[in-house]
C-alpha cells in the first residue's frame, strides 16, 4: 500500500450537502474516493460503500446499494463523517461478471449461487485500501454505517466503536436478494 497516488482535496457540493472529495489511486489503477465533511470528530461516522454502478448511478432496484449510499450521504452530511467509495464493483468481480451473474439470476439462481457458477466466492472484496485511507486521515476509531458485520471484522486495528444500521424498505425486485444477504451472508437488516 505504499504506491498509492493521492489527489488534492476539492470541494464537492451535492444534493445532500457540501463535502470535500479526495481520490486515491491504488497499484492496480483503481481509483477510490474519500468524501468527507469539514468537521471530522475523533470518532466519525464512516460508510465504506462498495461501488455498484447499476445501483448507485443507474437507479437499479435489484439491490439496495443506491438507497444505502443516499441514506449514508444524508446522514453524514448532517452529523459529519466520511464515505469511502470503494471501487470493487460487484463485490470485486467486476462489471462484466456482475452482469453475467445477473443473467444467471434471471434463470433462477440466487446471488450466491450465481457467483459460484462463475467460479467466484460470494464475496471477493478486500479492504486494504480502506485501511490505508482511514490511516491517512488518522482515524483510529469510528462508528461504521453498515448492515454487514463482516466489514466490522475486516478493518484491521482501526476500532469500530459502534455499528449504525441502514434501514431500507425492500421492494418487489430486491426482497429476494435482501433475504439471501440476511439469511446466508449474515447481514443485519
Ligand atoms: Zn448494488
Amino acid at each position: 500500500m505504499n504506491n498509492i497516488e493521492i489527489s488534492q482535496v476539492a470541494i464537492l457540493p451535492t444534493k445532500y450537502g457540501t463535502f470535500n472529495i479526495q481520490a486515491f489511486k491504488d497499484v492496480d489503477g483503481k481509483e477510490h474516493l474519500a468524501i468527507f465533511t469539514d468537521n471530522l470528530s475523533d470518532t466519525p461516522v464512516v460508510r465504506v460503500h462498495s461501488e455498484c454502478l447499476t445501483g448507485d448511478a443507474i437507479g437499479s432496484v435489484k439491490c439496495d446499494c443506491g438507497e444505502q449510499l443516499a441514506f449514508a450521504q444524508a446522514r453524514i452530511a448532517k452529523e459529519g463523517g466520511m464515505i469511502i467509495y470503494h471501487r470493487q464493483e460487484g463485490r470485486n468481480i467486476g462489471l462484466l461478471n456482475k452482469v453475467n451473474a445477473y443473467a444467471l439470476q434471471d434463470k433462477g439462481f440466487d446471488t450466491i449461487e450465481a457467483n459460484h457458477q462463475l467460479g467466484f466466492k460470494a464475496d471477493e472484496r478486500t479492504y486494504e485500501v480502506v485501511e490505508f485511507i482511514l490511516k491517512y486521515f488518522e482515524i483510529k476509531q469510528l462508528k461504521l454505517l453498515t448492515n454487514n458485520p463482516r466489514k466490522i471484522e475486516s478493518l484491521g486495528d482501526i476500532k469500530i466503536i459502534e455499528r449504525l444500521p441502514i434501514q431500507i424498505t425492500p421492494n418487489p425486485h430486491n426482497e429476494g436478494y435482501l433475504k439471501v444477504k440476511k439469511d446466508q451472508m449474515g447481514h443485519l437488516l
